[in-house]
């Protein structure tokens, strides 16, 4: 099988693509979505308009064929093999390592950690990375906007340790306090975990200052990129953060992986994660010792084909072009939120500075349980709920909202449909 038109393949740099598609003719959004095979169906009867994507986008074709490519001509275990198909599947894996470095601008492939998701990135980073330097009276500091990922496995740590979680409050609008952020960056603070963009409010936190903030007190800092990888540059020679971490399936790769940007510094000092096959040079029951980063934390057989879906997505995603696929959620994002201002008793729930890929709302006293419903039946998919940020909602004085979040293959025609679905819920509770 033949990659799609203009997706490069396994191996090619990709800053030639982004230059390539620079020049590009004007984003073309319904070629884009012919990419999609999931969004050609219908469903009750009508044409599927998916706008769940902060919860996990659907899959181009490449990425599909990529991961059965891998399953039909080269399934084997990576790095123990001498034979043929084994040293394949090992190219394979690490190329899609590459593609991920060149991906996020990352000085080297083993600044790169393949692991489940962006919760298991962090909890690797609680329980090594804090496991090692966060003792009695520290503090771990959080933003008011995080994901439960990046708030728990820092409570788990700071119960064991006796530490403290700081967390720096946001405003009406949904934006973090950066006044009240520094003022929380202490000597006792030994990380800053924040957010890059909120899966609950669309915020876009401005990490780079913040990340500059912190570092002027010498805190480091993780950012949770879950909801920025798919929608904006990020650059970590830029950026300057300690730890990134983001999630395969919301950048149209697969479930099951993800991953941990490290500075090599900071992954060298620090004590590994699971021990078990592939993280060690020796063993004898006495002692083992560890081997170079990015193995060190890789213990076990690895998703490969994940890996390898992975890289097939961030290819297709530069091929695209990030610049022009922000620009088109972007207006997306301003044509929703200006559409459904009209609606009577709708409320926007979080109108931060800059916002990318979310719109929540409420619609008077209808639960979002019953807007997401009545919807459904439209054949369009929004997620309802706290999104897995309770505090969030607490904040706003809600239990929770309704959410649409927006992918490259979103149209106005589809928001429209949204719109109209909305209507049609007020109809029905009024
Ligand atoms: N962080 C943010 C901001 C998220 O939106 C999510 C998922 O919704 C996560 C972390 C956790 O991602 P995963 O469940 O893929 O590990």
């Amino acid at each position: 099988m033949m990659p799609a038109a203009g997706v490069p393949r396994t191996g090619a740099p990709l800053a030639a693509h982004a230059e390539a598609a620079a020049g590009a003719a004007p984003y073309d959004v319904i070629r884009v979505r012919s990419d999609f095979p999931i969004l050609q169906q219908k469903v009750h009867g009508k044409p599927l308009v998916y706008l769940d994507n902060a919860a996990t986008s659907q899959k181009p074709r490449v990425v599909i064929e990529a991961i059965s490519r891998y399953y039909e001509t080269g399934n084997a275990n990576i790095h123990r093999g001498v034979h043929y198909l084994s040293e394949h599947a090992t190219e394979e894996h690490e190329a899609a390592r590459k593609t991920v470095q060149q991906f996020l601008n990352a000085r080297s492939p083993s600044e790169i950690i393949f692991v489940r998701g962006a919760t298991e990135a962090i909890n690797l980073v609680a329980q090594t990375y804090g496991r090692s330097r966060i003792g009695w009276g520290d503090e771990v500091l959080i933003t008011g906007i995080e994901h439960h990922s990046n708030i728990v496995p820092w409570q788990m740590l700071c119960a064991e340790k006796g530490a403290a979680l700081r967390v720096a409050p946001i405003d009406d609008n949904g934006d973090v306090l950066l006044d009240d952020f520094a003022a929380l960056l202490g000597p006792r603070t030994k990380i800053a975990a924040l957010t890059h963009v909120s899966n609950a409010l669309g915020t876009v936190n401005p990490v780079r200052k913040m990340i500059e903030m912190a570092h002027q007190r010498n805190v480091p800092v993780l950012v949770d990129g879950a909801q920025a990888v798919p929608h904006l540059r990020v650059d970590m020679q830029n950026l300057g953060a300690d730890f990134y971490v983001f999630s395969g399936h919301k950048v149209y790769g697969p479930t099951g992986i993800g991953v941990l940007y490290g500075k090599a510094e900071l992954l060298d000092a620090m004590p590994p994660y699971q021990g078990g096959g592939d993280m060690i040079l020796s063993v004898t029951f006495e002692k083992s010792t560890y081997n170079k980063i990015p193995y060190k934390f890789e213990a076990g057989t690895p998703d490969i084909a994940g890996a390898i879906g992975l890289g097939a997505a961030l290819r297709y995603l530069s091929a695209l072009g990030i610049e022009r696929v922000a620009e088109h959620e972007h207006q997306l994002l301003e044509y929703a939120t200006q559409s459904v201002s009209a609606i009577p008793e709708l409320r926007v729930v979080g109108k931060a500075r800059e916002k990318a890929g979310v719109l929540s709302f409420v619609l008077g006293s209808v639960h979002p349980h019953d807007i997401g419903t009545i919807l459904d039946q439209d054949g369009i998919a929004i997620r309802t709920g706290h999104h897995c940020s309770q505090p969030v909602m607490r904040r706003f004085n809600i239990a929770a909202t309704a959410r649409a979040s927006f992918a490259l293959y979103n149209t106005r025609e589809e928001i429209d449909a949204l719109v109209r679905g909305i209507e049609r819920v007020r109809r029905v509770f009024s």
